[in-house]
């Protein structure tokens, strides 16, 4: 497979590139969808091709195609070139500093056991029918539905520096939910499986059935909740809630291509300042936030990155100080770093590669501490479980995020369930505001499969972890059901 990547390689070399690399794609896809009694849909994806980058004349060049020859490598590099050379007419002013890099040889396969692929659809059928049967039950929910999601992605890489690299990677993902009708209102409630780059064994069929259950029932609660009230209160996240918080207001705000004024065209700039390095305090001393693309089954976890890079474990925040961002080749030299942070991924074998945001996570509590011990020290509060709306501006900072389904949390339990709860506050004081993070045994880990970046629009996935979590004072607004 190699061979071919080496040719694209070399030719470009031939034609005076800087540097130069090639990567073939193999992406198979399958997406299994639930709904009611019966399976709705069922796809089935394989896709495969290359592209070709090359830095020549000082600028940037890439094309790319399905069809994997010989001759079609000829043709691509020379596009690519092309491209190059035409952008080379309207030069950066700063030139492109590329970090040098070892050229290793790779080989990085993900720990699945259990191939999704090789599972028949009669059983990945019986997993989210007997759910929807389950939520079905209970007579409030009028509709019941799921789907099971799996990825396999095999890359071949090489550059002119002589870095040859294969990955192969499998990932999952899986969700129900149920929608319940009463009172004059609908409401939603789901489970999501963490999605992981583990195999068809990560799902037991028992767990499925008890969350239906759960899901159910909370779906009907949420008929009768009462409009959450408005103010300022002290909030509990659960690990899955502060996930999407995490990636929005701090994996975003530290990718170091929208700091230097990339990807601007997608709410896509940052209030994180270069001179914010090793100084500004983004939380609390609780907050230590880790960056980790070599995280156990992590999504983003995939031996190197698309500049060639292996993957790498960095602080972004250490004891509430801002560190470092995530970074690519092109972008380490504009904080001074020597080398990547190896971030850098395209989502296609037709996509360039763009800085993107690492598996990131809360480092939980060192001292021992429960969920019932965090919501036991608040008087009057919310508890948020699950995502639901969002929204935050194109510096990263004013934002707002609702929960899937929240509670009121008086005199230190969890009371009655709440609806149209949304928290709102800007990064710096709600990461300021953290008091208190539960210990490492309820630590969780959560998948995000739909992170949008770039134009064109690339799609990538990364993980995201944390335990409950405790901020005091935080505005409450209400969403749409007020
Ligand atoms: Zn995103």
């Amino acid at each position: 497979m190699f061979d071919l990547l080496k040719l694209a390689c070399d030719k470009a070399a031939q034609a005076g590139c800087q540097f130069a690399d090639a990567r073939f794609l193999s992406i198979q896809k399958q997406r299994v969808v639930s709904r009611d009694h019966a399976l709705s849909s069922c796809s089935d994806s394989e896709d495969r091709g290359f592209g070709v980058r090359v830095l020549c004349r000082g600028a940037w060049g890439f094309a790319s195609s399905p069809t994997y020859t010989a001759a079609e490598i000829e043709k691509v590099v020379a596009l690519a070139l092309r491209i190059a050379r035409a952008s080379a007419l309207a030069p950066r002013a700063d030139g492109v500093k590329w970090a040098p890099e070892p050229a290793l040889k790779l080989e990085y396969k993900s720990a699945c056991r259990q191939d999704p692929f090789a599972v028949a659809l009669e059983d990945k059928a019986d997993l989210l029918i007997a759910a929807n049967e389950v939520m079905l039950r209970n007579s409030a929910v009028m509709r019941a539905q799921g789907f099971l999601s799996f990825k396999r992605v095999q890359r071949w890489y090489a550059n002119t520096e002589g870095a040859e690299m294969h990955s192969d990677v499998t990932s999952s993902e899986s969700a129900i939910w149920a929608i319940a009708v009463g009172n004059g209102d609908f409401q939603e409630r789901n489970w999501k499986a963490p999605a992981t780059t583990q195999g068809f064994e990560s799902y037991r069929k028992a767990e499925f059935l008890e969350q239906a259950e759960r899901v159910a029932d909370e779906a009907e609660q949420k008929l009768t909740a009462k409009l959450a009230p408005e103010g300022y209160f002290d909030i509990v996240t659960d690990s899955e809630n502060l996930s999407l918080t995490i990636h929005e207001s701090v994996g975003h705000a530290t990718e170091l291509d929208r700091v230097m004024g990339y990807e601007v065209s997608m709410a896509g700039s940052s209030f994180v300042s270069r001179d914010k390095m090793g100084e500004f305090r983004y939380g609390s001393d609780q907050v230590t936030l880790v960056a980790d693309n070599t995280l156990e089954n992590g999504l983003a976890t995939q031996g190197f990155d698309d500049d060639g890079v292996p993957g790498q474990r960095w602080e972004i925040v250490r004891d509430g100080i801002f560190q470092t961002y995530s970074t690519g080749r092109e972008f380490a030299h504009y904080i001074g770093e020597e080398r990547s942070r190896g971030s850098c991924r395209a989502d296609h074998w037709s996509s360039i590669p763009i800085v993107r945001i690492p598996n990131l996570f809360l480092m939980p509590g060192k001292a021992p501490l429960s969920p019932d011990e965090l919501i036991a020290d608040v008087r009057h509060g919310l508890y948020f479980e699950g995502m639901d709306s969002f929204s935050i501006d194109q510096w990263r900072l004013n934002f707002q995020f609702g929960g899937n389904a929240v509670w009121e949390i008086k005199n230190g339990r969890k009371a009655g369930m709440l609806k149209a709860a949304l928290y709102q506050s800007r990064t710096p004081t709600f990461w300021n505001a953290c008091d208190a993070t539960c210990d490492a045994s309820h630590w969780q880990a959560h998948g995000v499969t739909n992170c949008g970046k770039g134009d064109p629009m690339q799609i990538a996935q990364m993980t995201h972890g944390a335990a409950p979590t405790r901020f005091r004072n935080i505005r409450i607004c209400r969403g749409r059901d007020s």
